[in-house]
């Protein structure tokens, strides 16, 4: 028999067994059959390195044709008429479904997010900067001067004597200013860098948000009414602030916000260290030193700063013990948040 009707032989019986298929079994059968190493099929294939070069080309041809038109076929017959479902004959009906784990939004995120939603409804917008930073952005800007001794209340990661990463999320404020003309009403989210001993209550990496605005005719009234906004929206309508002179060098005068401890309503519990109330956040007037740094007429502008740390509040909100607890990826902590 000529290595041509040994193929169209093979693919006649090839067509007869395709006819008669049953099962997924069957069909497996029939691909071992024709497309196996011992198959008709494949001691063509391989007789054909040592035809006459004049049929070599043609029966190669043929016979890989026919190889492709078998895979297919098979395939064809698996997949329309489904002689795979003998298995659905198995198919336990009554098992539980697969449970899909669908991921969560970290606290630390979720927070940020809340935050920033109460401020975009009092017309803030978001503004980022690097989280490396210079020793000007930092703190010179800052009113924070090489030689002052508010330097030494951060510990401070430096790159070199001049790039540092930074302590605070208000060089922000700095090169927003620079970059566009009053009214400038920001928040600005992102992480801060202390060289600090790790513990329940600090860690070396943590979040900020930090807001701005600058205007004519900006008082601390404003400022005092944007906090007490915040804190009904986030903390509850019933709790109550209270301001506390504080000192910060870019902000004249300054203040720390304290509000009422929304665990016991104030009337003292380990939480709030049974005093009832509860430091958040440190705020006050943009110092007009600021303002000389970025250009800003001093006389003719005048506007308010706060800042808040993030794990804070979280911490606070969600009674959460220790800041370490954040990034340990406790599926246990992690699974209670939305
Ligand atoms: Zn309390």
């Amino acid at each position: 028999m000529s290595a041509r009707d040994q193929i169209q032989s093979i693919r006649d019986e090839f067509a007869r067994s395709l006819a008669s298929v049953q099962s997924s079994s069957q069909v497996d059968e029939i691909r071992t059959k024709f497309l196996g190493r011992k198959s008709p099929l494949t001691t063509v294939l391989r007789g054909v390195k040592d035809l006459p070069p004049d049929e070599k080309r043609e029966i190669g041809k043929l016979a890989n044709e026919l190889r492709l038109e078998i895979e297919e076929k098979l395939s064809a017959v698996e997949n329309t008429r489904g002689v795979k479902t003998p298995d659905a004959a198995h198919f336990d009906y009554t098992l539980p479904g697969r449970v899909r784990k669908v991921g969560r939004i970290h606290p630390i995120t979720r927070t940020i997010q809340d935050i920033c939603r109460i401020f975009f409804g009092m017309g803030f917008e978001v503004a980022v900067g690097p989280d490396i930073e210079t020793d000007y952005y930092n703190f010179e800007a800052l009113n924070i001067p090489k030689d002052h001794p508010a330097r030494d209340m951060q510990d401070t990661f430096y790159v070199t004597d001049n790039v540092i990463l930074r302590t605070h999320t208000s060089p922000v404020q700095i090169r927003t200013m620079e970059s566009q003309q009053p009214p400038v009403r920001i928040i600005a989210p992102g992480k801060c860098y202390r060289n600090e001993a790790i513990s329940a209550r600090s860690n070396i990496v943590f979040h900020q948000v930090e807001g701005l605005y600058v205007d004519q005719g900006v008082t601390f009234a404003d400022l005092k009414g944007v906090l007490s906004g915040f804190v009904k929206e986030y903390f509850g309508p019933d709790t109550k602030m209270k301001l506390r002179a504080s000192f910060f060098p870019f902000t004249e005068p300054s203040a720390e916000l304290d509000i009422t401890c929304f665990r016991c309503g104030a009337k003292g519990c380990p939480l709030c260290k049974r005093t009832g109330w509860l430091e958040i956040l440190g705020c006050g007037m943009v110092d007009p030193a600021v303002f000389e740094y970025v250009g800003y007429d001093s006389e003719r502008y005048t506007g308010y700063a706060f800042g808040m740390g993030i794990e804070r509040i979280c911490m606070l909100k969600h009674r959460i013990d220790d800041i370490r607890r954040f990034y340990e990826n406790d599926l246990r902590l992690l699974e209670q948040f939305l």
